[in-house]
């Protein structure tokens, strides 16, 4: 080990991959989805950068699968994940009570064990793990050992903050990847089979063909509430694999996610929220598809813009930051009007009618609403026809200040009993 190393192993408790000069150009906060999409953008585009990377937990990107569709990033954005990809496919399926379709529209997932191999496996980067860090100001960082890491520009990547600013639902689920004693029989992943039961808000199941044998099974909902009953949904997930006649030899892995989607809100609120020293990256900077929750095509979008920069201080990356977000969530106000319809107006089975219709819409329309560049035409389109609901009315209704009213109402009432 150099001096330097050892310096910095005696300052922090934890040994860096590469020397360090002891303040950093870019030192990234909580080692997930965004601030790891920054580190190997960076690494691309600025090789000259000292870059360090911190994390609380042994493992870069927590117990992950991240999936998303091909036209959701731009073809450099692909490059950027492409040692991470676990498995591609060349097209995707629904199915509905009266509407089975394929889409011949390419879907992808990248794994948290891929991305944590890549990032270690890269000479420009110092990792610090197990490293929980309790302070965060504008040019420094405290770990809970009360070791100190300075850094010129330093992006809070510790994902999603609790905030008054956004009325959400939620998208939640609890996903078993599942090794079976014979081949499955898929040749697709199917991204909703809502022909299930339905509880909770919107039911459905997602289901990925990684090998001919392994499949990751995902009970999913659009449900009202936060709380997640990770038995019960583990529990369907398996009566799902057994319905399909599927033998499980074992589970490999099983994951869970409480996803935000956002209603409505007050973005200037929402970074106006709270003490904040750094700039922010992922979840904490409002960075997800308004309907789904995801985002990953976001974290790269943000990795690409940032890493493009003039500067890297904190005070222009901030900017940079708050920009591109107040600027995604005014470009996005459509999605939180469909979501207010799907979570406010429909009422029993009327959202899965309602996911039902979208998705008889033309495929380039889809491939555009996933990636959140949806046209004045889209827009148009999937309001027009015989919707479900009648959507003058709703739309009447849901206003953004009144939705923001009716959720807090009825988070209240839930807190409350
Ligand atoms: C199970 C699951 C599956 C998902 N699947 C998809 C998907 O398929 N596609 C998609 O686009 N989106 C998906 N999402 C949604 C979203 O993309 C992820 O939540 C994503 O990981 C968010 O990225 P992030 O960088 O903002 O936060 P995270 O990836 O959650 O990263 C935050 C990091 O900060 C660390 N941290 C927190 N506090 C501290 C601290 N005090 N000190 C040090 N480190 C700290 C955490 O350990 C973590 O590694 C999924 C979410 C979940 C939970």
């Amino acid at each position: 080990m150099t001096r330097e190393q050892t310096e910095i192993q005696n300052r922090t408790g934890v040994a860096p991959m590469r020397p360090g000069s002891g303040i950093y150009d870019v030192l990234l906060v909580g080692a997930g989805l965004a601030n790891s999409m920054i580190a190997l953008a960076l690494l691309r585009a600025r090789p000259d950068l000292l870059i360090a990377l911190v994390d609380r937990e042994a493992q870069i990107g927590g117990n992950h699968t991240w999936s998303f569709h091909s036209s959701d990033v731009s073809a450099a954005g692909l490059e950027l994940l492409r040692p991470m990809l676990e498995a591609q496919w060349p097209s995707q399926e629904v199915r509905f009570p009266r509407l089975k379709r394929v889409l011949d529209t390419g879907y992808n997932s990248m794994t948290s064990s891929r991305l944590h191999a890549t990032i270690m496996q890269s000479t420009g980067i110092d990792v610090f793990l197990s490293a929980g860090v309790s302070r965060v100001e504008s040019d420094s960082i405290e770990l809970e050992s009360g070791s100190r890491l300075s850094g010129r520009c330093v992006i809070d990547g510790r994902g999603a903050t609790k905030t008054n600013a956004l009325a959400l639902g939620y998208q939640k689920f609890v996903g078993l990847e599942l090794e079976l004693h014979e081949p499955h029989g898929m040749s697709r992943p199917v991204i909703m089979d809502a022909t299930v039961s339905q509880h909770d808000g919107y039911r459905f199941v997602y289901t990925l063909p990684f090998s001919p044998t392994r499949v990751l099974v995902e009970d999913t909902y659009y449900s009202d509430g936060s709380q997640l009953n990770s038995e019960l949904l583990a529990e369907r997930a398996l009566q799902y694999a057994n319905s399909k006649g599927w033998r499980i030899a074992k589970t490999v892995r099983q994951e869970q996610g409480v996803l935000p989607i956002a209603l409505a809100g007050d973005i200037q609120a929402f970074w106006a929220e709270g003490e904040q020293q750094a700039a922010r990256s992922g979840m904490r900077a409002c960075l997800f598809h308004p309907t789904t929750g995801y985002s990953l095509p976001d974290a790269v979008a943000l990795a690409q813009r940032i890493a493009a920069a003039d500067t890297f201080e904190t005070r222009r990356i901030d900017q940079i930051v708050r920009r591109h977000s107040t600027k995604c969530w005014q470009q996005r106000s459509f999605f939180r009007l469909l979501n207010r319809m799907l979570f406010l107006a429909a009422q029993g089975e009327q959202r899965r009618d309602i996911l039902e219709r979208f998705y008889s819409l033309p495929a380039p329309l889809i491939e555009r609403f996933y990636a959140a560049r949806i046209t004045a035409g889209d827009k148009a389109r999937i309001l027009l026809g015989r919707p479900p609901l009648p959507i003058p009315r709703a739309i009447r209704q849901l206003s953004e200040s009144q939705a923001m009213e009716t959720a807090h109402r009825r988070e209240q009432g839930r807190s409350h009993g």
